[in-house]
């Protein structure tokens, strides 16, 4: 599956702020809603579509609407809370699953300590939201869980990938489409991406 690379001049400009080490965490939190909002137009552009009955002060008529149950957005803690945030904002009734992963610094896998989805995933669609796909482990681990409870139709995305990340999704999850922002030249040896931005998590809450 081709990897969809966003490239809308609003999303690269503030993917350049976001960048930059001079950015608070205030405006980073900011620019990663702001981004979230617009890669999520980006991953719903081709959601099923349905009519409804309905009538405006005018008459009656047939209008198109969103097929199908509400969409669940999948936040990988704790930096997908950044883009969930924004993607909520776009998508105010959707679903929300947590996956608590956390990365061994030593083996750069991503061990599981949390995951709580609604009921029926079978029968949603589900956008897998985390900001950095690095290695690739997190994305796999999240999207394992996902399917182990029944979700079917998923599409990841995140801010920046570097190739072996992408790599490793698209082996263990060909069905999954990847949405990003940029595609970064290369991860140093503890599995950030450079250029990059940092780590992500740290950036948005502070705590670094
Ligand atoms: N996670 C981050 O937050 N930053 C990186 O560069 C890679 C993974």
């Amino acid at each position: 599956m081709d990897v969809n690379l966003i490239s809308h001049p609003l999303v690269q400009h503030k993917l350049t702020m976001m960048r930059r080490k001079e950015t608070s965490t205030g405006e980073f939190r900011q620019l990663v809603r702001e981004v979230a909002l617009l890669l999520g137009y980006e991953v719903t552009r081709d959601l099923a579509m349905t009519t409804a009955s309905i009538t405006t002060p005018m008459e009656a008529m047939q209008a198109p609407i969103i097929k199908g149950k509400k969409l669940v957005l999948a936040s990988i803690l704790r930096a997908g809370e950044g883009l969930l945030a924004g993607m909520l904002d776009l998508l105010p009734s959707a679903r929300v699953c947590h996956i608590g992963l956390y990365r061994n610094h030593e083996t750069l896998e991503a061990v599981e300590y949390y995951f709580k989805a609604p009921e029926d995933l079978s029968e949603r669609s589900v956008i897998v939201v985390d900001p950095m796909l690095a290695t690739g482990n997190s994305a796999t681990t999240a999207i394992n869980q996902l399917k182990r409870y029944g979700a079917k139709n998923i599409r990841f995305v995140c801010i920046l990938a570097v190739e072996a990340g992408i790599k490793m999704l698209q082996k263990s999850h060909p069905d999954v489409e990847i949405f990003t922002a940029s595609i970064d030249r290369e991860l140093n040896q503890s599995g950030y991406i450079l250029p990059g931005l940092g780590d992500a998590g740290d950036r948005m809450f502070g705590t670094k």
